[in-house]
């Protein structure tokens, strides 16, 4: 079975009808034959999406679909109201209640799955996104920024400009997002550029052609930067066929033509929502991939992930690989004499210092407290040894900033290396090991200096 799909009206044929129709197509339905059983219902077996009637004798659907919405459990639920009622002003109450859209008696069939089939998409995307990130993305989401404090950018593309600048005068008194019209060949083009990617993209269904709109939605859709705008569809009035296929195509909402621009503004501002919260898991998440590979101090990798790249590099030897590791001297009584902050102040910069010195192909990493890693493809021996000792002499060659008035602090680092070649067949363990050895060597013979591992 597919998705579960409650089914909310007081008449049970309305019930029986519309579970035909879904049934059909392979969705689980649910019933309920009145408010309150709604409402339980939702919480209880969790539908995915829900059809809801609005004349009801307990408690309407208006009054269902906002407390729906008001809870936490709940609100993630599409919702698509149903009515006999052609009258549009309980239609923009439905849609400020928070549901998704508005289907009237009686309900097409190739609508009602259209409908269905794009809001499913769109609800199941963003919770993958949550089982995804499930662990991470509660931390994640507390540190990550919203994208910007601006209004989110809608842009209006019609087959003619006059068109445009009427939807835009129509829109105008609308708080909440700032328009610009466009034209297909713009909305392609500045991709690549620095424009900012607009939230919304309004396309009519037709442009210089028939169904322009449609192909261009696609391929808004298909590439990189616009993949994740909102889309929403303007057919011609009663076009439910053109309709349904622009919901399938992977607009996340449509209207018909010539439009309430009332009703315009509020379903805008169901998809500016919508894509809000995704956007905001899609940062949550790339932030979360951030935590778990990155030292939040320096910037640099942390072990864990250095020890992963390490295994990589180590099956891709060309000619050798050196694996240097590297200590700060009496980095104790530097916090000792100094405090903790300063000692943070060294780390950063001599982080700093080593990205600068070392070539773009290697793996940098604080490993440590006070221990870095760097693994670097070398040409032989003498050059591995080289990198290595530059490492070492750029950090003792000038002092470190430690605070206003305060001289530079002089820091010196010991130094272990070990080298492999193809043909060793080392792991990640070994090399860490054998420099390691090399560290404790450069440190029992006085500090500030480097020594290479016995080959193995
Ligand atoms: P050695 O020359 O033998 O390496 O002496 P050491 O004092 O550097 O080595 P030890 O391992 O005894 O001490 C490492 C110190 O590094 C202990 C701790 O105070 C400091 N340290 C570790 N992590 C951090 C950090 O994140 N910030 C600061 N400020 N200090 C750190
Ligand atoms: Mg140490
Ligand atoms: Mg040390």
């Amino acid at each position: 079975m597919g998705e579960r799909i409650l089914i909310v009206d007081d008449v049970a044929t309305n019930r029986i009808v519309l579970k035909v129709k879904l049934r059909s197509a392979c969705y689980e339905v649910i019933q309920a034959a009145s408010g309150r059983e709604a409402l339980k219902l939702a919480r209880v077996a969790k539908p995915d999406l829900i059809l809801l009637d609005v004349m009801m004798p307990d408690l309407d659907g208006l009054s269902v679909c906002s407390r729906l919405k008001r809870d936490a459990d709940t609100r993630d639920i599409p919702i698509v109201m149903i009515t006999s009622r052609l009258d549009h002003a309980s239609k923009l109450e439905g849609l400020h209640c928070g549901a998704d859209d508005y289907l009237t008696k009686p309900v097409d069939e190739n609508q009602l799955l259209a409908r269905v089939r794009s809001l499913l998409r769109d609800s199941n995307r963003a919770a993958d996104l949550r089982k995804q990130g499930a662990l991470a993305l509660d931390l994640a989401l507390e540190t990550t920024p919203l994208a910007s404090d601006t209004d989110p950018h809608v842009a209006l593309i019609a087959p003619r400009p006059e068109l445009s600048m009427f939807w835009r005068a129509g829109l105008a008194g609308f708080k909440g997002f700032s328009l610009r019209s466009m034209t297909r060949l713009e909305a392609l083009s500045e991709l690549s550029s620095d424009h900012p990617v607009p939230d919304i993209f309004v396309i009519a269904s037709d442009l210089s052609h028939r169904n322009e709109g449609l192909r261009l939605l696609s391929d808004l859709r298909s590439r990189p930067a616009t993949r994740h705008a909102g889309m929403m569809m303007v057919v011609p009035a009663n076009d439910a066929e053109r309709a349904a296929i622009a919901l399938d195509l992977g607009a996340g909402d449509v209207i018909y033509d010539p439009f309430d621009p009332a009703e315009m503004a509020v379903r805008l501002k169901t998809q500016l929502r919508r894509k809000r919260q995704s956007d905001r898991l899609r940062a949550g998440l790339s932030a979360g991939m951030q935590m778990a590979t990155l030292d939040p101090l320096t910037g640099l990798f942390n072990r864990r992930y250095a020890m992963y790249q390490l295994d990589r590099l180590l099956c891709n030897i060309s000619t050798m690989l050196v694996v240097i590791i590297l200590d700060i001297d009496h980095f104790k009584s530097v916090n000792d004499r100094f405090g903790h902050c300063a000692g943070d102040m060294i780390l950063r910069q001599l982080a700093e210092r080593m990205k600068g010195h070392i070539p773009q192909d290697c793996v940098l990493a604080r490993i440590g407290g006070e221990e870095f890693l760097v693994a670097a493809p070398v040409r032989d021996g003498p050059s591995a040894y080289a990198l290595a000792d530059a490492l070492r002499e750029i950090i003792a060659r000038e002092g470190f900033y430690i605070g206003e008035g305060v001289a530079p602090l002089a820091i010196t680092a010991s130094i272990g290396l070990a080298v492999a070649t193809p043909e060793q067949n080392q792991t990640a363990p070994r090399m860490i090991a054998a420099a390691d050895e090399a560290l404790y060597a450069s440190k029992t013979k006085g500090r500030n200096r480097t020594s290479l591992a016995k080959p193995a």
